[in-house]
């Protein structure tokens, strides 16, 4: 059939009007004409709520099967979707994997919760790739009108910031906006965007913790602990950042600099003749499944010189159940390379035995939660099987977080290798470890 040039003209005025107000993809309502409905409830004085969609494993699908799956997916849930909401509810495709819901007229709270559970059921289904059974979900943020805000864009921002909330508090469910939220997300948000400008700048700083050898009472290691010296709010601990960074992608080139920065340090104690002193540098789980990152990592351990016997990683057990295939190749690589790695944080996490075993472990690192056990719940026995297992299995034991004299002296009785805490020292800077390192340094030259 051939088409008249106004005929043409027409339908493609069709095709731009429907492109003007519905996503191409997935043939919801776009973000225009969802502010649009939002206006109208608005101005019609109604109740109603806002609702911030966003799909749990969207990530993990586009990263697994690439992006053409990622859109069949998206296709998928946004069928699911007009097909659950009815009336003059509307689901829309704001951007990405960021979907909205309009729910007019919620009434009692019951009502609206119940059709939200409705919603999060809907979710909850199984979506299949090429053979394969992916099961999808959504995490809901959710603002009223008119409490959580007056205007389209208040609204949608705190729907937004309760989905967040969401997320942090484990996904798969629904939150409701409050006023304390705010704060938290906005922390992130500033958090977020300052990290670029950190990374940029490297605004961060080493301080370093002491090891100390239980036997010979010498300083044998020390933990490198990141520091952001922020320009305005000072120091920022990595409690608060490396969360963060961890899940912005920031946390690559954090680790970069972080090693750079401890490979140079440890060259300048080598030559300042303290060749038996080592460094040991965190390493989150998100690098550690990146394999490629952690060549990179080897190589520049290896290029900057560094002899790498003085050299440890730590990883938590955590970080390495996050993708347990692709850790331990990680793992045989860094120790191929003659780098040492501990088991941070033991007894916090699943602290399985077996991961112990069979990863190229050489250190367990006991965490201060189970430290302050020993003493206050009576446990020494536990720590002293512990250590016992650990030693069989060939690796050297640190206890971490030590900070009293009691806990001081019953690991000077069991046969933990070194300790780390505050009862001996803090994190220091690089000044203050000198310090220490010249005074031992004297003490032996005077008893030599
Ligand atoms: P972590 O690896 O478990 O490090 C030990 C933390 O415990 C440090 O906190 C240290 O200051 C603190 N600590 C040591 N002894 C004591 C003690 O006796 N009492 C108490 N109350 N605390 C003690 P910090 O420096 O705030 O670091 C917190 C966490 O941030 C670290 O926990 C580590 O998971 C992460 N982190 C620090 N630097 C880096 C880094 O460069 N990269 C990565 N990925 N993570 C880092
Ligand atoms: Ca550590
Ligand atoms: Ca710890």
């Amino acid at each position: 059939m051939v088409m008249t040039m106004n005929e043409e003209l027409d339908e493609s005025n069709e095709k731009y009007k429907f492109l003007a107000f519905y996503d191409a993809l997935t043939k919801l309502p776009n973000r225009y004409l969802f502010r649009t409905h939002v206006q109208a409830s608005i101005e019609k004085e109604l109740d109603f709520a806002v609702v911030s969609l966003d799909l749990d494993n969207m990530k993990h699908i586009n990263d697994m099967y690439g992006q053409k799956a990622g859109d069949e997916y998206l296709e998928f849930i946004a069928q699911k979707l007009s097909l659950a909401v009815s009336g003059e509810d509307i689901a829309a495709r704001l951007n990405g994997n960021q979907f909205a819901i309009l729910l007019n007229q919620p009434g009692d709270s019951k009502l609206l919760i119940n059709k939200i559970l409705q919603l999060l059921k809907v979710m909850n289904s199984v979506w299949e790739y090429n053979e394969q059974k992916i099961y999808s979900s959504a995490s809901f943020g959710i603002a009223l009108y008119p409490e959580h805000g007056k205007e389209y864009q208040e609204l949608i921002q705190n729907a937004e910031i309760a989905m967040f909330n969401r997320k942090e508090n484990g996904k798969n469910g629904y939150e409701f906006f409050n006023h304390d939220m705010q704060e938290q997300v906005l922390n992130f948000i500033f958090m977020r965007n300052s990290l670029h400008e950190a990374i940029e700048k490297e605004e961060f700083e080493l301080y370093y913790q002491p090891q100390i050898d239980q036997k010979s009472g010498k300083l044998v290691c020390v933990e490198a602990l990141i520091r952001w010296k922020h320009s305005e709010r000072g120091f920022i601990s990595p409690m608060e950042f490396i969360p963060i960074a961890e899940n912005t992608g920031h946390i690559l080139p954090i680790t970069m600099i972080v090693l750079r920065s401890a490979a140079q340090q440890l060259m300048i104690w080598q030559k300042k003749g303290y060749t038996d002193l080592k460094v040991a540098v965190n390493v989150s789980g998100h690098v550690i499944e990146d394999v490629e990152t952690v060549r990179q990592l080897c190589r520049l351990a290896v290029e900057s010189g560094i002899p790498r016997k003085n050299f440890e990683i730590e990883v938590t057990e955590t970080a390495i159940m996050r993708n347990l295939e692709k850790a331990s190749k990680s793992l045989e690589e860094i120790h191929a390379q003659g780098i040492s790695i501990a088991m941070d944080d033991f007894g916090t996490g699943y602290s399985s035995l077996t991961n112990l075993h069979k990863l190229p472990f050489d250190i367990l690192k006991i965490d201060k939660e189970f430290i302050d056990t020993i003493v206050r719940d009576g446990e020494g026995y536990i720590y002293k099987a512990i250590i016992l297992l650990a030693h069989n299995m060939g690796l050297k034991v640190v206890a971490e977080g030590v900070e009293t004299k009691e806990q001081y002296d019953f690991l000077r009785e069991s046969e933990c290798d070194s300790i780390q805490g505050y009862y001996y020292a803090r994190p220091l800077p690089v000044d203050e470890i000198n310090i220490l390192l010249e005074h031992e340094l004297r003490v032996e030259e005077n008893a030599g």
